[in-house]
């Protein structure tokens, strides 16, 4: 009897158990992140500011033919930047990461003098676009703004405060356009300015809305503030021998939406930037002036990028930038973007026949004591 029981107990628990790793082995294997949703995290845990940028305003396309690539995991991504960090010595404290448009508490009141506006232009520019800037933005802000062009142009020279002829080539080149550059940070350090600005002949620029934005950050700290136009952060070979060469992965701000650096992070540029070195920095890297900004704040200073949704490319859509919330925009453009003409959509005073770029129009919006705009202007 005992026996029989026994048996019967040893079966039943060796049924149990084939019941149990048949439920096992049935059962379903968790569902895969898509990889899509996976990316997407990781760009945002790279990205400097986790993509937070102001509502309505997306970040900027990634601009044709840019040398970009799939960062496939986080510690290749932080395996890299901390190598450049390593050889450049230890991370300097930087300012918080997210600028993303939010009002943020002054923190130091600036005047106009604190600050250094550094537009480029090319003398094939001066009349295209440049006399729209000095007729519009500059006009109200001529003690902070200095033109770096490469020719002489006596009609210039009489209009605008200061103009710099960089004597470096009218080319669209990569070594044209770091010259200028170079010039732009040796002239900003000489001037003994708190803030160092960036801007390119098609932007205009709201000071008053700057002003507040620059305020917010202390200028001893380390700010970099700008725009990327690319999501993800550029690959770049960088030349460290004669013949030694390794990958480099770094954020930088677009210069055709205009960006931003306090005076004591451009002082710990200076042994890449300045007399000159600036050139041979992009040389070491092959990439233009703005790019080679993003790898000396980035990848050799560890400082990263605060990516502030105020700048506005045409390299993004204009048309997103609301009306109502232009008096807090930082910088606008003008331009094609996806073939088409792009530009800030607002209403009057002139026409879009009249005012293409739509800066006439808002600088009225934003100025509306200018005297050549009409005085019973609507919006
Ligand atoms: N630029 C320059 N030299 C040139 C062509 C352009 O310095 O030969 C300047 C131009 O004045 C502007 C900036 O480079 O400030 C960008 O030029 P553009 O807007 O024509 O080109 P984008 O890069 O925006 O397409
Ligand atoms: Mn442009």
């Amino acid at each position: 009897m005992l026996k029989r029981c026994g048996r019967r107990l040893l079966l039943a628990l060796a049924g149990a158990l084939l019941a149990c790793l048949l439920v096992l082995t049935a059962d379903p294997p968790p569902p895969a992140v898509p990889a899509e949703r996976g990316r997407r995290a990781l760009r945002s845990l790279a990205g400097p500011s986790g993509a937070a940028t102001a509502p309505g305003l997306e970040a900027a396309a990634a601009a044709p033919g840019a040398p970009v690539r799939e960062v496939h995991s986080l510690s290749e991504y932080f395996s890299l930047l901390t190598r450049s960090r390593r050889d450049a010595g230890p991370p300097p404290g930087g300012a918080p990461r997210p600028a993303d448009g939010r009002p943020r508490p002054p923190v130091e009141p600036l005047a106009p003098r604190d600050v250094f506006i550094a537009v480029k232009t090319t003398r094939k520019f001066h009349r295209a676009r440049l006399d729209l800037l000095l007729e519009t933005w500059i006009s109200r802000h001529e003690e902070m703004t200095f033109i770096f062009t490469d020719g002489e142009d006596e009609a210039l020279a009489r209009r605008a405060g200061h103009v710099v002829n960089t004597n470096c080539s009218a080319a669209h080149s990569r070594q044209a356009l770091s010259c200028k550059m170079a010039v732009e940070y040796d002239r900003f350090i000489e001037s003994g300015r708190k803030w160092f600005c960036h801007v390119d002949d098609d932007n205009y620029v709201n000071v008053r809305a700057l002003l507040r934005l620059l305020g917010s950050y202390p200028h001893t700290q380390d700010v970099y503030l700008g725009k990327p136009s690319l999501d993800r952060p550029i690959q770049a070979t960088e030349r460290v021998s004669e013949n030694t060469v390794r990958p480099v992965h770094f954020w930088f701000a677009t210069g055709g939406a205009g960006f931003c650096i306090s005076r004591g992070l451009a002082l710990k540029m200076s042994p890449w930037a300045s007399g000159g070195h600036f050139v041979s920095t992009a040389e070491r890297i092959r990439l233009p002036d703005d790019c080679t900004v993003g790898y000396i704040v980035e990848a050799l200073l560890g400082v990263p990028l605060l990516r502030c949704g105020l700048f506005h490319s045409h390299l993004e859509n204009l048309q997103q930038v609301p009306a109502s919330e232009l008096h807090e925009q930082v910088t606008l453009s003008y331009g094609m973007f996806e073939n088409k003409r792009n530009a800030v959509h607002i209403k009057g005073p002139f026409s879009v026949e009249a005012d293409p770029s739509r800066f006439r129009s808002i600088h009225c919006h934003l100025y509306p004591d200018t005297p050549w705009c009409p005085r019973t202007a609507i919006f």
